[in-house]
């Protein structure tokens, strides 16, 4: 089975340079932003038989309906004719990977040990789990789901191929593990606000990524059980 990766344009700090869109056989898995020229890249690659997405943030779904109007193919997503343990397209299993969002699946294609991983985990960097949608003890689940798939790759939402696809799974475990031991410290230093939290466990984080600090270091908190006062 051929994966072919559509980028969008749509470069950002979350997106990194856009969306991946993936094109197997007649399936699109995430068409991405709502951007003409993207989409006529997609119906260039052939005929869509139906299209998929990880999840509904706008990144990977906003282009879906037009896409769906151009095609006649329908859109499919967690609740939408899609389940956990379902067939996406012969092969391509759908896997409830909740926690960067409730409704997130991944794609896993066993014969070829392929995992589209939507927003569980990204070609470079790190993944958002904003409260209240995000879920970090859910999310961590999710990895350690996909983990024991033990896929030979990853195709991201965003992001290039990942090839040590176990390994940086494992590295995310690792970095939500150490993070969550940094929050705990900070708590038992005293912190009794998530400035101080993040003041005290995200020191190696620059100023221009606090805003994300903090949410993360809401989503630990709430993983903990504690609700602390913003300031
Ligand atoms: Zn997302």
């Amino acid at each position: 089975m051929d994966f072919l990766t559509i980028r969008a344009s749509n470069p950002g700090p979350l997106t990194l340079r856009g969306t991946n869109t993936y094109v197997v056989g007649g399936t699109v898995v995430d068409p991405g932003p709502d951007d003409e020229r993207h989409l006529e890249e997609i119906l260039a690659a052939g005929p869509v038989q139906r299209i998929a997405l990880t999840h509904r943030h706008p990144d990977h779904s906003a282009g879906a309906g037009r896409l769906s109007e151009l095609s006649g193919a329908p859109v499919l997503a967690h609740g939408v004719g899609l389940e956990d343990g379902d067939l996406l397209a012969p092969g391509l299993v759908c896997i409830h990977t909740p926690g960067h969002a409730s409704d997130h699946l991944c794609f896993w294609h066993p014969e070829s040990g392929t995992l589209l991983s939507g927003d569980l985990l990204a070609g470079s960097g790190s993944i958002m789990i904003a409260p209240p949608e995000g879920d970090l003890a859910a999310y961590v689940t999710s990895l350690e789901r996909v983990r024991a798939l033990s896929p030979a790759r990853i195709l991201p939402g965003h992001g290039p191929e990942v090839t040590d696809a176990v390994a940086k799974i494992e590295e995310y475990l690792d970095h939500r593990r150490e993070r969550e031991e940094q929050v705990v410290s900070a708590l038992e230093e005293g912190a009794s606000t998530v400035g101080e939290v993040v003041t005290l466990a995200y020191r190696d984080t620059p100023p221009e990524m606090r805003p994300y600090a903090d949410l993360a270091a809401r989503a630990h908190l709430a993983k903990l059980g504690r609700d602390l006062p913003t300031v």
